[in-house]
């Protein structure tokens, strides 16, 4: 039988494991912190654990470690980018970043990206695979116990499409805010989807508070489709009444991403087309300014059309900030590290 990822099922599923091994329901709940609130890397730590239970679980599981591969920490805001290895030698980036309102991890959903997304470097060599619950919340782990630091809010902005990975995502957020684990709030948490429809209508059902986030870029579908494949399947119209859902369902102010990509989607006129589409919505509007890709040949929109875009949004009542940029000086854009270390490897062969 295949060894099945301990760190990637939730209670009930650890505690039916350990049942049919003939152990006790107290012996689910300490694996159960062992792994999700100590944070121990191996079965070995398991102190409190019998020897022999021990080697049981060694045969019968897995266990998802992620080695730090790479770290690199930014001098003008302490921003750290972390690449992590996986057990079949794949890697993912996570973000560390420290904020006013707490520590912030942003971690990776897939392996890869098949969204194709023209601006964006994580989507360059496709989808490799989706990445497995534990691998999802042993970034989170991995980086509190790397900084020594608790983590307060996760984002789920790095690479790859969440909604392209909903069960395993869904897994993961139930898991991050349970009590026997971290107990990060689903307040806490920010998923970011590119916009599938389907996907959204579903997220809506599942009884979680998480924060819902739209990568927008786009007041129309023309504009869009020409920044993102993905808006020639689903029209904003149906996205945002998707959004719309969400919000009624949850209350959760609806945040709407926007990377500002020069002469593309920066021009004075889309920002009013903006205004009136998110109108009487409560929304904000988060701009980024696109950072250059090298392979993607798109500028970044001049400083005086992202503060005239701004403008125009607030003078229409439309909350709005410009995203600070953290670890500018780090290739902190999503797959950007990832990127850079396969380059790396493919030239070293
Ligand atoms: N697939 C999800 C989450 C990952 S991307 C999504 O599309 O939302 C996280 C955010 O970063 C998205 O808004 C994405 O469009 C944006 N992004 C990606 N590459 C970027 C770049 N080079 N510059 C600015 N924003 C970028």
């Amino acid at each position: 039988m295949e060894p099945s990822d301990i760190k990637s099922m939730d209670f009930d599923e650890l505690r039916a494991e350990l049942a049919a091994l003939g152990e006790k329901e107290f012996r689910a709940a300490q694996i159960y912190e062992w792994l999700h609130k100590k944070l121990c890397g191996s079965f070995d730590e398991m102190t409190n654990i019998s020897l022999a239970l021990r080697e049981k679980c060694k045969e019968r599981f897995s266990f998802c470690n992620l080695l730090k591969v790479d770290c690199k920490e930014s001098a003008l805001d302490g921003t750290r980018k972390y690449l992590f290895g996986l057990a079949d030698g794949n890697v993912v980036e996570s973000v560390f970043m420290r904020y006013h309102h707490g520590n912030s991890v942003c971690i990776s959903s897939q392996v890869g990206c098949r969204m194709g997304c023209t601006f964006c470097a994580s989507t360059l060599g496709g989808l490799t695979r989706n990445l497995a619950p534990s691998e999802m919340l042993s970034q989170v782990y991995e980086i509190q116990k790397l900084t020594g630091e608790r983590i307060h809010n996760v984002v789920v902005m790095g690479t790859g499409e969440p909604f392209d990975n909903y069960d395993n995502l869904i897994r993961f957020l139930k898991m991050i805010s349970d009590d026997r684990g971290l107990n990060i709030s689903g307040r806490n948490v920010t998923v970011s989807t590119c916009g599938i429809v389907p996907r959204i209508r579903q997220f809506g059902g599942e009884g979680l508070t998480c924060n819902l986030a739209l990568s927008l870029h786009a007041p129309n579908d023309e504009v869009r489709a020409m920044l993102m494949p993905v808006a020639r399947r689903y029209p904003l119209a149906e996205i945002l009444a998707a959004m719309d859902d969400y919000y009624g369902k949850t209350g959760r102010r609806l945040t709407f991403e926007y990377s500002l990509v020069d002469g593309v989607n920066d021009k004075a006129a889309l920002a009013r087309e903006l205004s009136l589409l998110l109108r009487g919505r409560n929304c904000l509007v988060n701009l980024i300014p696109v950072n250059p890709v090298k392979e993607r040949g798109c500028r970044r929109s001049r400083a005086g059309n992202i503060e005239n875009f701004k403008n125009i949004l607030e003078k229409n009542r439309i909350n709005v900030t410009i995203r600070r940029e953290m670890g500018s000086d780090i290739d902190a854009a999503c797959g950007q590290l990832r990127k850079s270390y396969m380059d790396r490897e493919v030239g070293r062969e």
